[in-house]
């Protein structure tokens, strides 16, 4: 890599690509040699062909992540032993940070400044995090007859397959496998189509820091071929999905179809974010929205798409997000200081911009934003977008659009507001913003969200859980709470005689 620390441009042009997936510890073609391109949605350019991995694929994968975990080369591993491969897992990733950021970049299309101070550290993180933990948490001994010793213990699952989306793929692969690994599963992962780059390298990384062979395979390739074929397997698990809820379905029916392995998924959002007009601080609660809503393109699951503003204060908060809205414009991935990146492929780019053509036949008011930049680039730009006077029925309000469109509706009353909110097929996350504190709880409660935020929306952790209710999913990313969706519960009865 160029030895110009900023000059990304210079270090893209000489950098390598390898799109083979990674099974049994080696890098391999797929079955019958198939392709697919691997586009850059900055300018259109092929970075390098991928693996088109199919059954023949994933079984291969499943049967080494199967032999891996029966002969006990990682599940049979101590705690602390596991501990520190993923220890020195972690450390690689930070290592390679600068070729991980641009890889990742140069895949989705985010500012590369974010990929190098958000994506990969947050991977690196969450390995770290579960390595640390996984030697601090004991198993049970239940409050049995005294005729008996009743022991429950947590034993890793097996092989876990994992699907995950293109938004942020380091980061999400990353929720998945901390726990999985550090409970001593195998696993195979299959990444988006869209973003299967950075995913195929941190297989190569695991297996630096020592990971066993079989433990972590890696099968790039399309939904309805690989992904399927992993979803189906009768010998996979558990599915650990982040995705549409779509395709969230499937996963169910394929389950059902299958060996009902456990799914567990982590689906869209259409979040609700409420201004109440007690709220002093207008400025930052609008200043809060347009952050959270525009960064990585709005390609967040949490993202605040649905704004609830008291219409005592509604026109103020408007007129500011549509003077924030211009901060966020597109610009250079690649330059180090654009705000927002492109779109993750021509399809989606489309996506949004026929979600925009919606809420103007629908009657919402455009008041910043609402078209297709950059276009001399070869790549895929969209202008942060806000649309005032929407109706929680219009299809911008209702339907999850994955790109940087923010609807604000206006409410008169309290309970107005939290019916609105409520009335979503998902419940990722939700905001509330109140200087009174019996409101704040009270509104906090009756939210159908897996998380809700009073009085900001940046705060995330490892430490806590990530889900949703309702259609945007089961079960929790992150935290201690993410070892049940990669164990099971094993209850073990000793006699005693006495
Ligand atoms: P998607 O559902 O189209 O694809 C997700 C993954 O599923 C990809 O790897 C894809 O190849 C695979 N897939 C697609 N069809 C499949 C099939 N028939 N069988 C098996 N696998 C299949 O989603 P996307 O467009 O990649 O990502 C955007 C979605 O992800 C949004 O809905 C977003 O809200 C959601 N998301 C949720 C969370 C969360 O934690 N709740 C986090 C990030 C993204």
């Amino acid at each position: 890599m160029s030895s110009n620390a900023n000059d990304w441009h210079g270090r893209a042009k000489t950098m390598s690509f390898d799109g083979r997936a990674v099974i049994d510890g080696r890098r391999t073609a797929a079955h019958e040699g198939e392709t697919f391109d691997c586009v850059s949605p900055i300018d259109g350019r092929v970075l390098t062909t991928v693996a088109r991995g199919r059954t023949p694929d994933i079984d291969a994968a499943v049967a080494s992540a199967r032999r891996a975990f029966d002969d006990g080369r990682w599940a049979h591993k101590s705690p602390a032993q596991r501990k520190r491969v993923l220890q020195r897992f972690s450390e690689k990733i930070l290592a390679a940070k600068e070729e991980l950021a641009l890889l990742e970049t140069l895949d989705m299309g985010k500012p590369v400044q974010y990929s190098l101070s958000v994506d990969v550290p947050s991977c690196a993180r969450t390995i770290a995090w579960y390595a640390e933990a996984v030697d601090k948490v004991y198993d049970e001994i239940a409050p049995a007859p005294r005729s008996a010793l009743a022991l429950i213990t947590r034993e890793p699952m097996g092989v876990i397959g994992v699907v995950v989306p293109w938004n942020y793929p380091m980061i999400m692969a990353a929720w998945k496998l901390g726990p999985a690994l550090a409970a001593g599963n195998s696993v195979v992962l299959k990444p988006s189509e869209k973003s299967p780059l950075t995913a195929l390298r941190l297989a190569e990384i695991a297996i630096e820091a020592g990971l066993p062979e079989g433990v972590f395979n890696v099968v790039p390739g399309y939904g309805h071929e690989a992904g399927e074929a992993l979803a189906l397997h009768m010998d996979v698990d558990a599915i650990g999905f982040t995705g549409s809820t779509r395709v969230g379905r499937k996963m169910l029916e394929y389950a059902g179809r299958s060996n009902l392995k456990r799914v567990y998924n982590e689906l869209g959002g259409k979040s609700a974010f409420i201004v109440f007009d007690d709220f002093a601080d207008v400025p930052r609660a609008a200043r809060t929205v347009a952050g959270s809503m525009f960064f990585n393109q709005g390609e967040s699951c949490n993202a605040p798409s649905r704004v609830f503003v008291h219409e005592r204060i509604a026109d103020e908060f408007v007129q500011i997000v549509s003077d924030e809205a211009p901060k966020y414009q597109p610009g250079d991935p690649l330059s180090g200081s654009a705000e927002m990146g492109a779109i993750v492929d021509g399809t989606q780019m489309n996506t949004v911009l026929g979600y925009i053509g919606a809420g103007r036949d629908e009657g919402a008011r455009l008041v910043a934003g609402g078209r297709q930049v950059r276009e001399d680039s070869g790549g895929f730009f969209v202008e942060p977008t806000v649309f005032d006077g929407v109706s929680n029925a219009m299809r911008i309000a209702r339907e999850e659009i994955f790109g940087p469109v923010l609807s604000v509706i206006r409410f008169k009353t309290e309970e107005e507001a939290v019916r609105l909110a409520n009335d979503s097929p998902y419940g990722l996350q939700a905001s509330v913003w109140s200087h009174q504190i019996d409101r704040a709880h009270r509104v906090a409660r009756a939210l159908r969200a897996g998380t809700v935020h009073v009085n900001q929306y940046d705060e995330d952790d490892i430490t806590v859980p990530f889900g949703g209710y309702k259609q945007s999913g089961n079960g929790r990313d992150k935290s201690l709470h993410a070892f049940d969706k990669v164990t099971e519960l094993k209850t073990t009865w000793i006699r005693i005689d006495s």
